[in-house]
């Protein structure tokens, strides 16, 4: 297959462009009315129609290759149509659409038909001239579509240059009459857009292209047809509106065919510009005259008709350029997420936080636990969002994580988990960091290091891990008579808390007795444990009651449990913070019994499509993570193959258009749809909290505040 080329198209946009502007500047009025009249009701008419046919060509040469979407296309232009509604607000205010009568009938009516400004009538006419056409297409097949069409068409010319012929037939007249109460005009998306999308559409459906030759005769010959058609009218004053003719049909037909056998090179930075100068150049009209006015200079300016056009396409087509440039530019700022990256959305972060504030007692805090780097959410940018929130309580599980967060300004308190060797003595004291006693020996080595060093106590309570013994009160007691540890608190850590079941309840009871037992001893020895903690995220959702100062919360904060199946007893709507993301590297169709990667782990049944992703187990994506998905398109693909240190493949053979570039969600949720971090943990065997905070260094991370 030969790779057509549409440069020819491309290039008469601009052209397009121009004779638009024209139509509403008249250029050639002081030079010649005549000469102004072919110009812009005549030549100049054949523009919407040739952004008609683009329209209806580009979208069954997407179908065809599988890449158009319905919705995409119909949201990008109510967007656009959207934008110029806002931007015409002002000269709407101005002269005064307001202030009409029958204001919601008219709102209506121009909305969905006339356009809210008079040129804007081009953008619904798309919207409801594709949809029809689409619609109809379904239903009726090729020909019955394009014959309706035409019909539509036909009744529209009578509405509009031909007005005068039918005017005094009494029932067509009433037709007509009632139409233009619907829509003011009949050139719009039901009489005059849906012919030239079918005929863009029938171009591209024939393949065929006429011999130059033949396309340029036909061209010249209908457009004398159209210039006679054009006069005859203008003559015989039957026109009401002066933009159908019958001859704008062949006319299009064959100037599209000449635009296509010119065969010049594509040339795509076309494609934008032309639009915005169609939208914005009756805002330049505006300021040009505006300027002429002020600046007294109306004469040179304004009347004389050919400046006065080349003024306002120039202000249009630098403004156009400009506005080209600047969403180009933000655009590509946007490809900071350039490989594959994860974006952490902190308004979750804030609901998580009050959510679960809200299920503990008023006087209980939480320790926003932001250990292995926010469990890979980014550990500065979650704890000062959470500082933010009034958290003033960090928990991490190191030395190093603790003075990082002081580096980057994280203020309050930061207790470390974990255990730090003697020779850091020194930096528990220069970053004002709290360290957990992990027995009574570790208690001795901190006082020997002989400067005062802030501590909380760590109580052993059954997990038979970090911690003093419950049962070695004697011990315990012994701490608090060192004399350079300021004990600030003590804590025990709950080992089945996750659970329901009765044995687990009754575990975790015995744990939070001993844990209170001791309390009640120290107490009794004339000591104060000072604050008290004993819950971590299940803690929490599952004993919210206990009385304690701080809850030591991590995986809840960040919006998930650690496993899809756990049940709680308190039941919070959690929103998870984090989602995970890559791009398309590569797009190959396979044909069947193919393997796909390393060790030939997967072999294709049919022939189909595979994507490679930006993305791997380096990243963080566990390596057995068999059977899992990924979302692209809004569709959920499985994951084939083995998954590399650096990308994974895809099976994409149901998925229309996917391509070079675009984004795939490996956890997270779009438009409804999602992949939660519980269901990839599951399904690679393991717990959310390992599989956050194993998210690698080489991911991106980008904030959502
Ligand atoms: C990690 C950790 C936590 C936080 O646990 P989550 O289940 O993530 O809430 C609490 N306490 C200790 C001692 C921890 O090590």
């Amino acid at each position: 297959m030969v790779k057509r080329e549409y440069g020819g198209i491309d290039y008469f946009r601009v052209i397009a462009a121009i004779l638009v502007v024209a139509i509403h500047t008249s250029p050639l009025s002081s030079v010649s009315m005549t000469a102004d009249f072919f110009l812009t009701r005549i030549i100049a008419r054949v523009a919407v129609p040739f952004f008609f046919m683009v329209t209806g060509f580009f979208i069954f040469s997407k179908q065809e290759k599988k890449q158009f979407s319905y919705s995409d296309f119909f949201v990008k232009i109510g967007k656009i149509y959207s934008i110029s509604i806002v931007l015409y607000l002002p000269l709407n205010i101005y002269t005064g659409y307001f202030k009409g009568y029958n204001l919601f009938g008219n709102i209506v009516k121009d909305l969905v038909f006339n356009g809210t400004f008079y040129h804007l009538w081009y953008l619904p006419g798309i919207i409801l001239g594709v949809g029809m056409a689409l619609v109809l297409l379904k239903f009726f097949g090729f020909k019955n579509t394009f014959l309706i069409s035409l019909i539509l068409y036909i009744v529209g010319v009578f509405g509009d240059s031909y007005y005068g012929f039918i005017e005094n037939l009494p029932v067509v007249n009433r037709f007509y009459h009632l139409l233009f109460q619907l829509f003011g005009y009949t050139r719009n998306g039901i009489f005059f857009s849906p012919i030239f999308i079918l005929l863009g559409m029938l171009i591209f459906k024939r393949k065929e292209k006429l011999p130059f030759k033949l396309a340029i005769t036909g061209f010249v010959c209908s457009l004398g047809l159209m210039f006679l058609e054009g006069w005859l009218i203008h003559v015989l004053m039957v026109a009401r509106h002066d933009s159908m003719y019958f001859s704008l049909i062949p006319v299009m037909y064959f100037m599209f065919q000449v635009l296509f056998s010119l065969n010049i090179k594509n040339k795509k930075s076309l494609r934008a510009i032309p639009l915005y100068v169609y939208i914005i150049h009756p805002w330049s009209i505006v300021l040009v005259r505006g300027i002429g006015k002020v600046l007294s200079i109306e004469k040179q300016l304004i009347e004389n008709s050919l400046i006065h056009f080349i003024v306002v396409l120039v202000v249009s087509f630098v403004t156009a350029y400009l506005v080209y440039i600047f969403l180009k530019k933000k655009r590509l700022k946007n490809y900071k997420k350039g490989r594959a990256w994860c974006e952490v959305n902190l308004s979750n972060l804030r609901h998580n936080y009050q959510a679960l504030k809200n299920v503990l007692p008023q006087d209980c805090d939480i320790m926003g636990v932001v250990k292995a780097d926010a469990y890979g959410h980014g550990d500065v940018l979650i704890a000062s969002a959470l500082q933010k929130e009034g958290v003033q309580n960090f928990a991490v599980a190191s030395l190093r994580e603790g003075i990082k967060l002081r580096k980057k300004g994280i203020k309050g308190k930061i207790l470390i988990l974990g255990y730090t060797y003697p020779k850091e003595f020194n930096k528990l004291k220069k970053y004002n960091l709290i360290q957990t006693v992990v027995d009574c020996q570790y208690a001795k080595a901190l006082n020997d290091y002989g400067k005062r060093i802030k501590v909380h106590i760590k109580i052993d309570t059954g997990m038979n891990r970090l911690g003093e013994d419950f049962a070695n009160t004697e011990e315990i007691i012994k701490i608090f008579k060192f004399s350079n540890l300021e004990v600030e608190g003590m804590y025990t850590h709950l080992c089945v808390s996750d659970s329901l079941l009765d044995k687990d309840i009754l575990f975790s009871l015995d744990q939070m007795g001993r844990f209170y037992n001791v309390i009640e001893t120290l107490k009794t020895a004339g000591h104060s444990p000072k604050n008290i903690h004993i819950q971590s995220s299940y803690g929490v959702l599952n004993y919210p009651e206990l009385h304690c100062q701080y809850a030591r919360v991590g995986i809840a904060l960040y919006g998930m449990l650690s496993s899809e199946s756990d049940q709680t007893r308190v039941k919070i709507a959690l929103k998870p913070v984090l989602s995970v993301k890559a791009r398309v590297s590569i797009v190959k169709e396979i044909k069947a019994n193919k393997n796909i990667g390393y060790g030939g782990q997967f072999t294709t049944k049919e022939s189909g499509k595979i994507a490679t992703l930006t993305i791997g187990y380096a990243d963080g994506i566990p390596r057995n993570l068999t059977d899992g998905k990924v979302m692209i398109k809004g569709k959920q693909v499985p994951i084939v193959g083995s998954i590399c240190m650096d990308q994974i493949t895809i099976d994409v053979t149901n998925i229309a258009g996917v391509q070079q570039g675009d984004v795939v969600t490996l956890i997270g949720q779009v438009n409804g749809e999602k992949i939660t971090g519980e269901e990839v943990a599951r399904k690679a065997g393991t717990i959310t909290n390992e599989l956050f905070s194993r998210l690698g260094s080489r991911l991106e991370r980008v904030y959502h505040y």
